[in-house]
């Protein structure tokens, strides 16, 4: 599969742009700096958790560990 190996690629190479975009401000990537994560698909149930990545700090330096 060509097409999907184009999208993974494209996909890692936003990611990192967004991380350094992130390190930047100092942010978590995960959460961008809002220390919870949303899941829409879970909305229902809750509306946030703790990002698991800064654990809730939304600092990088704590995503980074
Ligand atoms: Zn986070």
């Amino acid at each position: 599969m060509h097409l999907l190996t184009k999208l993974t690629e494209w996909n890692a190479a936003r990611q990192k742009v967004r991380e350094m975009e992130m390190e930047q401000q100092g942010k978590c990537p995960d959460c961008s700096g809002r220390g919870i994560e949303m899941f829409p698909e879970k909305y229902l149930y809750s509306s946030h958790y703790i990002c698991p990545g800064c654990n809730g700090s939304g600092l990088f330096e704590d995503w980074k560990k």
